[in-house]
Order: C-alpha cells, then sequence, then structure tokens
C-alpha cells in the first residue's frame, strides 16, 4: 500500500484506523474525517478491491463526504466511514461483523456506523449486538424515522431535481420534463416512481438491463443501454449508481443542462465541477441532494437517546430543507462565478471549522 498520507485524498482526517482480525479475516479501515459537529457518522461499504490503496482511498474520500454530507444537512454529525476488505470469494460472516462492531464500539462512540453498499439491514443488526453506535436498524410502525435510507433520499433528490428544473428551466413542475436515470436501484428507483408521478418523461439505465426493463414497463418509461444513457438527450441527466462518472468522457458526452443525481462523489476530480459549469451545465453537488439518507439514519440514532424527535415527519421536515440549500449554492455560484461543488465545499468547511 503506497503510503496514505501522501494521497491527496487525505485531508486531516482525525483518525484513521487499520483492524485486522486474525481469526475472523478481518480487514477494515474505519476513518474519521471530522467531529468538529459530532460524532463521525457514516456507514460501512463491504467491497472487493483490487489494490488495498484504493479501499484506503475510498474511506479517505467518502469521510471526508460524509462530514460535508452531515454539515450541510444540518445534523450535529461529523463524517466518517467504513470500509471492509472483501475477500475475492466475497464472503462475509457473522464473526467479521462481530470483529467490526468490537472496533467501532472501542472507538467509544466517535463513530456511528451504518448500511453503505454490500452491507445490509440484517448485518448492522448483527454489528449492533455488540456496539450501541449503529444506526439504519429496522424500525417499528410506518411512523418512526429510520429503517432503509433509500427512499429518504430518493425523496430528496426528487424535490432536488424539482428545484434545479426550476432554477435552469424556469418551470414550476416536471411534467414533461426528460431525465435519463443512470441506476434503477433502491435511490434510482425511488426517484423515477416520484418523478412518474409527476408527469415526467424518463430513460431508465442499468447494467442489470432487466431491472430497469422491469421499472420502464410499470412507469410507461423508455430504456437505454447502460453504456449509452450519459449520451442521451435530455434535460436532466441523474446519476444513481456509481462514483467518479463525471470525468473528462462523461462531461463530454452530457446533452443535457442539468444534472442532479444521488451517487456519492460524481465528479472524478476536482476540476470536473468547473468543467460542468462552462458547458453551462447545472450541477446539484451530491452530498447536499442526497442527504435524505443519512437524515433518517440520524434522526434514528439520536432518537434512541432522546435526543430529537424520532416521527417521520421531522425527517421529512429536515428533507424538505434540501431545495433551499441548492438554491443558496446555485444563487452565490451564480454571484461569484465560482462553480457550484466549489460553492458548497466552501460552505461545508466553513461548518466544520476548517
Ligand atoms: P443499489 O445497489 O440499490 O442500486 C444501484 C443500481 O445501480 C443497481 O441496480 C446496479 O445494477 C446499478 N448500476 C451499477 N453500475 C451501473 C452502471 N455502470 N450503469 C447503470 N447502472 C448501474 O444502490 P442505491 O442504494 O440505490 O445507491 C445508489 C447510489 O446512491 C450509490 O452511489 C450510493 O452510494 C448512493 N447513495 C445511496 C444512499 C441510500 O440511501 N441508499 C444515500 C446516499 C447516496
Amino acid at each position: 500500500m503506497s503510503a496514505f498520507w501522501t494521497e491527496s485524498d487525505y485531508d486531516d482526517h482525525e483518525l484513521v484506523e487499520v483492524v485486522r482480525d486474525a481469526k475472523s479475516g478481518l480487514t477494515a479501515i474505519i476513518a474519521l474525517h471530522s467531529t468538529h459537529l459530532g460524532p463521525g457518522a457514516g456507514g460501512t461499504r463491504f467491497w472487493h478491491y483490487g489494490d488495498p490503496a484504493d479501499a484506503m482511498r475510498d474511506a479517505l474520500r467518502l469521510s471526508r463526504g460524509m462530514s460535508y454530507k452531515n454539515a450541510m444537512a444540518g445534523l450535529p454529525m461529523g463524517g466518517g466511514k467504513a470500509v471492509i476488505l472483501a475477500g475475492k470469494d466475497n464472503s462475509k460472516t457473522p464473526e467479521m461483523l462481530a470483529a467490526f462492531a468490537d472496533a467501532v464500539d472501542a472507538l467509544g462512540g466517535k463513530y456511528v456506523t451504518a448500511e453503505d453498499v454490500g452491507i445490509s439491514e440484517a448485518d448492522m443488526s448483527t454489528v449492533a449486538k455488540r456496539t450501541q453506535y449503529v444506526s439504519g436498524l429496522p424500525v417499528e410502525g410506518e411512523d418512526a424515522a429510520g429503517g432503509d435510507p433509500g427512499p429518504f433520499t430518493a425523496l430528496g433528490i426528487f424535490l432536488g431535481i424539482k428545484a434545479a428544473v426550476k432554477h435552469k428551466l424556469g418551470k414550476d413542475s416536471v411534467k414533461d420534463v426528460h431525465v435519463a436515470i443512470q441506476g434503477t436501484g433502491s435511490v434510482g428507483g425511488g426517484v423515477a416512481r416520484l418523478l412518474a408521478k409527476e408527469g415526467a418523461q424518463l430513460t431508465l439505465a442499468d447494467i442489470d438491463a432487466e431491472r430497469a426493463a422491469a421499472l420502464a414497463a410499470e412507469l410507461g418509461a423508455q430504456t437505454a443501454a447502460s453504456e449509452a444513457i450519459m449520451s442521451v438527450s435530455c434535460d436532466v441527466f441523474s446519476p444513481n449508481a456509481l462514483g467518479a462518472i463525471l470525468d473528462d468522457d462523461g462531461i463530454g458526452r452530457l446533452d443535457c443542462q442539468i444534472v442532479a443525481g444521488g451517487a456519492n462523489n460524481q465528479l472524478q476530480r476536482p476540476e470536473h465541477g468547473p468543467m460542468l459549469a462552462k458547458r453551462g451545465i447545472l450541477y446539484a453537488p451530491d452530498y447536499v441532494i442526497n442527504a435524505g439518507g443519512i437524515i433518517s439514519v440520524t434522526l434514528e440514532y439520536l432518537c434512541r437517546s432522546e435526543k430529537a424527535p424520532c416521527d417521520i415527519n421531522e425527517v421529512r421536515k429536515r428533507i424538505a430543507l434540501i431545495p433551499g440549500r441548492l438554491e443558496q449554492i446555485w444563487h452565490d455560484s451564480d454571484a461569484s462565478g465560482e462553480s457550484s461543488d466549489q460553492v458548497a465545499d466552501r460552505m461545508a468547511q466553513k461548518l466544520i471549522g476548517r
């Protein structure tokens, strides 16, 4: 592994811990970027990395992203993230999760974990047997905050797309607005359903083509091949699958006026934000528009220690603030000439005291 502290992704993280447990075969990284606003909160990713340096990079970037996301969502939480380095066979055992839970517990509440890619609600329930510093657990009752964050993330993105359409296209509704959606999983599928309800015209793509086709049939939408979705001529491109898709090639292929979606770390490098702006494309900074899930997960966590209302309406109320935050960013961006991602980063850094 190359020295991670020389990596550009190392950003004065408060703590970076490599966890090894020979008995269970666990190798994990826990990265705490900032606890300025509260405990570092962010999910655990379970992923097979060809090179462990990529796992370190992911932990560093994702934990910084969580600092920014939590701060911009007005949550009393800092930023952290964990990655568990899966073996080639991707096997995940209860013993591994137990060893991971012990490492989280040993941090004494400085880090609060939840689900991320490759980790299910059931996995988090296993982790919760050995540490209280967990969220995203199953909740009882329809009106309780918490549980699967996907639908809450989708709601925030839907509201953010509406705000972008208003800002860029001057329209109060997404009726007949053409949105191309990359990824039709938990988040992308939810966004598609909400947009369809309001009469948007949709083109859907997923590497699981059957998944996209099934949703398209349900919603009366069109489909595109997953390699082609970024070139579809549309009003809004909504990335809800992978990060780093906004690179030189991806931005060059876009034929849209707005990029607004839930995938984390959409910009491959910092210069890609200004590159989008130069092309006249309005960009909704990912960690601002996709905060719905963390809002729900955090309120669930705080509620358990009776520090915040547990009501689902409180979650919805806070998600409803996302469009206003985006408006503020676009307004400042228009006024200063800085790209929207740069404006958002600066706002977030100020909030976390950097
Ligand atoms: P998911 O696994 O439910 O869905 C992702 C979908 O993307 C899958 O259907 C997958 O087949 C598809 N996909 C993968 N690669 C693709 C490609 N190259 N082209 C087209 N489709 C592709 O995951 P999710 O929970 O919906 O998360 C989607 C994105 O949103 C991720 O980047 C995640 O980090 C981010 N995110 C999720 C949440 C949440 O609450 N779930 C919150 C914030 C951010």
